[in-house]
Formats: structure tokens, C-alpha cells, sequence
């Protein structure tokens, strides 16, 4: 992000942040002023030794002294002790683990957090929704992830599971969730919701001018986007489909949470106007009358890595060198 440009001198804290994601797993050494010194990105780990691996490789390359390490992962997260608590799909393996102890990080502080939580904390600590008190983010990826910053707090709920926006129905006769109920946003909003519509639509041999590639692959979300900005009649519609859902999510969280600012990130948010543009014609026009004010829908700021700084951001927080 890099705002603060003193923080980038020598004997500033920093800390190690990490997102674990769906699709791919990043990090970044960060200052306390929230720019990231050094990124890294792989494609997600598939078991407890591969995270590890990789979090020793990042803390190798860290030569400086380090305030700790902050973790983002996807599910629900116990963070007085760092346990993944709930996480079904491709990361199921770290289920019940305590991230602190997957890490094997020594003396080292170890933080965890749900990642659309840090996320957020950046965006609250060096970003979008520096000085604010209402905030609701959405990051848009693999799957939908939500935070919402409520008067202040951060709403985390009884069992750490509140801010699920991404499970919030918005079709009664919807496909079955990875979360277990029906049409939820992320079936329909989401870069695997995308794609398999996409797919379908090749499947049906629809009007489309990308196709399966030589393993049988469906394009991904971007090539989609891409191909709709080239007049690909199959993707223009899974596209408009799609932001419908997406606006209609947004239009009711705006009246639930009545924010200050409304963020979207993660992968897709880098779709840029071609995602925000429908999107907030489609969301004023429905929220006029209840709010009596146009809400801002703006991108977080670090697209891709808001997740990597927030979750750096945990242990500034624990190590009181910031505060919210
Ligand atoms: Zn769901």
C-alpha cells in the first residue's frame, strides 16, 4: 500500500503475512505502515507440510527482526488460539489444526484471522476505510468471503462465523452451497459460479468464442470478463446474470449494515469498472429511498494482496503498534 514511507526504514516492525486462499496461497514481509516489502504466491497447499514449506520459505527470506506472523484463512477461525474451526472444500485439511502450530514459526508471535476479517483490517488500518466506523467488504474469488465493521467492531458473532455473506440466500431454489444451503450469493457470484456457468453454456454449444482447453479445462473468470469486453455473447450473459445477483446481495447488505463505504475485493475486484459500473447503477437505484444517500462502492485499495496485509496487520494490532 505503501503510504508511509518512513516505515520502509531500517528498524521498522514488520511482520509476516499470509493468506491462504482457494485457488492460491500469497504472503508478503509488511510495515507497520502497511506496504508490502516482498510478495510471494503459489498455488494453494494440499497439505499441512506444503503450508509449512511454504511459510518457512517466506520467513527465510525475512532477515530482519520480526514481530511475529499473521495468518488469513478461509472458514471460521478460533483466534484466541489460531484453530480452524470450520473449513470445507479444497483446504479440509486444516480442519481442527491450530495454524500456530502448522507453522512451526519458534518464538515467533502466530495470529489468525478469517481472511475476508483481514481484508478488512487493512482496509480499516491503511485503506479504503481508514477512519471509519461503518465498513462492509466483500471479497470476491473463489468463493465469497464478508466483514463488516459495525460502530466500530468487527462483527465476529457467538462462534466466530458472523460476517458469512457470501451465504446469504438469494435463490430459493438455488444449486446446493459448499456451505450446505441453497442459492446462496456465492453460487451465483463467485469465480467457480462463473466458470460453470460458462461451461454450461458450452456445454449447450451457446454462441461463445472461448472453449475448453486440450485438458478440458473451463476458461477462468478473467479470460471470461475478457471475452465479454470482446462482444462473447456467452460470457456477456453469465456476466449480466451475475451482477444481478452480485447487486442484489449488495443492495441488501447495504440495508442491513448501513455503511459508511461499501469495499469489494479479492481476485475479481480486478475486473475494475467493467464489475463496478453495472454494479452501482443497479445498487443506487435500489437503496434510494431507505438510505437517502448513494453509498460508496469502492475497491480495496492492495487488490490480491489486502488479505496479506491485513493479516500483518493482526499482529500489529496484538503487539499494540496499532489499533483500530
Ligand atoms: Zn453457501
Amino acid at each position: 500500500m505503501g503510504e508511509n514511507l518512513a516505515s520502509t526504514d531500517a528498524g521498522s516492525p514488520l511482520a509476516i503475512g499470509v493468506d491462504i486462499g482457494g485457488t492460491t496461497i500469497k504472503a508478503a514481509i509488511v510495515g507497520v505502515g502497511g506496504d508490502l516489502l516482498e510478495n510471494f504466491c503459489e498455488p494453494s497447499p494440499r497439505s499441512v507440510s506444503a503450508l509449512r514449506d511454504f511459510v518457512h520459505s517466506v520467513l527465510k527470506r525475512a532477515k530482519m527482526p520480526l514481530q511475529g506472523i499473521g495468518i488469513g484463512c478461509k472458514g471460521v477461525i478460533d483466534t484466541a488460539s489460531s484453530r480452524v474451526k470450520s473449513l470445507p472444500g479444497d483446504l479440509q485439511f486444516l480442519e481442527g489444526q491450530l495454524l500456530s502450530d502448522v507453522v512451526e514459526a519458534g518464538d515467533l508471535t502466530v495470529c489468525a484471522e478469517n481472511d475476508a476479517r483481514t481484508a478488512l483490517i487493512a482496509e480499516v488500518l491503511w485503506g479504503a476505510a481508514r477512519g471509519r466506523r461503518n465498513v462492509v467488504l466483500l471479497t470476491l474469488g473463489t468463493g465469497v468471503g464478508g466483514a463488516a465493521l459495525v460502530d466500530g467492531v468487527i462483527i465476529r458473532g457467538d462462534g466466530g462465523a458472523a460476517g458469512h455473506l457470501g451465504q446469504v440466500t438469494l435463490d430459493l431454489r438455488g444449486g446446493l452451497c459448499i456451505c450446505g444451503n441453497y442459492g446462496c450469493l456465492e453460487t451465483h457470484f463467485s469465480s467457480r459460479a462463473i466458470e460453470s456457468d460458462y461451461a454450461a453454456h458450452l456445454y449447450r454449444a451457446a454462441p461463445a468464442k472461448l472453449s475448453l482447453d486440450s485438458t478440458g479445462q473451463t476458461p477462468n473468470t478473467e479470460a471470461i470478463f475478457r471475452a465479454a469486453a470482446a462482444g462473447d455473447e456467452s460470457a456477456r450473459h453469465v456476466l449480466d446474470c451475475a451482477f444481478e445477483y452480485l447487486a442484489a446481495a449488495i443492495v441488501s447488505f447495504l440495508h442491513i449494515f448501513d455503511p459508511e463505504i461499501f469495499i469489494l475485493g479479492g481476485n475479481i475486484a480486478a475486473a475494475g469498472p467493467q464489475l463496478l459500473t453495472p454494479i452501482q447503477d443497479k445498487v443506487a437505484r435500489r437503496t434510494k429511498i431507505v438510505l437517502g444517500r448513494e453509498v460508496p462502492i469502492v475497491f480495496q485499495k492492495a487488490t490480491g494482496y489486502g488479505g496479506v496485509a491485513g493479516a500483518a496487520g493482526l499482529v500489529f494490532l496484538k503487539q499494540r503498534l496499532l489499533a483500530i
